[in-house]
């Protein structure tokens, strides 16, 4: 079986061939750990573990890294705004990270490497771009130099001064050039002692911590080599975080090529607009949980539409998520037995390899449900991570109303608050109450529920 992907560094879908015969090795940037994931990583998180799933039927030897970033801006600053140490906040929203995720039958991947536990080879690796020529120092700071990398721009295809307009590029007095980014920064006076490492660089006590980019650099090398086959993100780190990741690496390493395949997951928006805390859209799969929408809904849904298009979360999309799993557990629900190895069907396999094409495997499942075949569906739906041995019973919740008029009188209920209507929505809430569902309002002026 021959898989292809769009790979982004070439604009054209292709083969996916490995270095190492048999052995495919694969990175993906992965979490900064300063906040509960949302249903924007949580796509990613999914849409990468249907690739490692699929890739481990394909080739003998998959190697999987996703990196966690426990060392940045945004995690001081919540650390401090949540008067916690730096320490505390990773583990937990790491320990998060996992649960939430892993509600999603997302699977951990080979090596998840901490940026903290490998600030020895961020260092190598920034000493020898210095010695190379392609990083400088200049008040504490180390940049990269990107006026010496000539291929600089080829992944986001795009020109340099079209990427200093379209980016938040930021112009400071200790960069030759705006275009050159952070590989090493010096502690702040006040910063948390847990996010100062010793460096031969920095301020006067040499403390400091590595820049987002180069973490990822230094740990796909560690853990696949300088050459490696697939690297994976989002589509916002394209440029230029991933642009920087192949600077820094190729630089470090003369001759060598980084990642040969790069694959891009689309955004994803909640009805018709971008995600922002700014917008109260912002939706973490911990709600969704809570809200008691089971963990194979959500990965279907984040499933439903292509990787690389955009995917808008709307309630609806929701609800026909969860309409098309129930029919699918109700087919096989007789005589599953997840210990019975069924193969998965050629087709689906034939579907996803090319460039994952889910709608077409999604259409594939239909099918064998209308059909009633049962072991092929059983087998397929364990594969993709759709499977959920408690979905049918989550079904029978002695509710005396069905989840669509809670969500209605919820809507109706916040419209009342606004409109300052208080006696109107405390009546919405009491008669709820009464059938069986609480409500309770938590930040970013949503409500969830749960059956009492
Ligand atoms: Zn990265």
């Amino acid at each position: 079986m021959q898989i292809h992907l769009f790979n982004t560094l070439t604009h054209k879908e292709e083969p996916i061939t490995t270095l190492e015969p048999g052995h495919l090795k694969m990175y993906v940037c992965g979490p900064t750990v300063y906040d509960r994931p949302h249903i924007g990583n949580a796509r990613s998180a999914v849409i990468y573990d249907l690739l490692f799933r699929f890739a481990r039927v394909v080739f003998p030897k998959v190697t999987y890294v996703r990196n966690i970033t426990d060392v940045d801006d945004k995690i001081n600053k919540a650390a401090k705004e949540q008067k916690i140490s730096i320490q505390e906040l990773t583990q937990t929203i790491t320990n998060f990270f996992y649960a939430d995720i892993g509600a999603l039958n997302v699977l951990r991947p080979t090596h998840e490497p901490r940026a903290t536990e490998n600030i020895a080879e961020i260092i190598v690796m920034i000493e020898k771009l210095i010695a190379n020529g392609n990083a400088y120092v200049n008040k504490g700071h180390v940049l990269f130099n990107v006026s010496s990398y000539a291929d600089y721009g080829k992944l986001a295809n795009r020109q340099l001064d079209e990427m200093i307009a379209g980016s938040r590029i930021e112009v400071a007095d200790y960069k030759n050039d705006p275009l050159d980014f952070v590989l090493w920064k010096p502690a702040d006076d006040e910063d948390d002692i847990s996010s100062v490492f010793q460096s031969p660089w920095g301020d006067k006590n040499n403390g400091g911590r590595p820049g987002w980019h180069i973490e990822c650099s230094a740990m796909s090398s560690k853990y696949l080599g300088t050459d490696f086959d697939i690297h994976g993100g989002g589509a916002d780190l394209q440029f230029p975080h991933h642009e920087n990741e192949i600077a820094q690496s190729r630089c470090a390493t003369p001759g060598s090529h980084y990642a040969r395949f790069w694959v891009h997951n689309g955004f994803l928006t909640v009805n018709g607009e971008k995600m922002s805390k700014s917008l109260k859209n912002f939706i973490t799969v911990r709600e969704l949980l809570d809200q008691g929408i089971s963990g194979v809904t959500i990965r279907y849904l984040l499933l439903s539409s292509h990787y690389r298009k955009p995917l808008d979360f709307t309630q609806k999309a929701l609800d026909d998520a969860k309409y098309s799993l129930e029919k699918f557990h109700e087919t096989i629900a007789s005589d599953f037995n997840p210990n019975l190895s069924n193969d998965v069907p050629s087709i689906i396999l034939t579907h996803l390899a090319e460039d994952l094409n889910m709608s077409k495997v999604i259409a594939e499942l239909h099918q064998m449900s209308k059909k009633g075949e049962k072991a092929e569906l059983a087998a397929t739906l364990d594969f993709l991570g759709l499977y959920d041995p408690n979905f049918l019973s989550r079904k029978v919740k002695n509710l005396s109303v069905d989840e669509s008029f809670i969500n209605e009188q919820i809507a109706l209920r916040l419209i009342a608050k606004q409109e300052k209507n208080f006696a109107e929505a405390d009546r919405i809430r009491k008669s709820l109450l009464e059938k069986g569902v609480s409500l309770e309002d938590v930040s970013g002026g949503k409500t969830i529920w749960k059956s009492t």
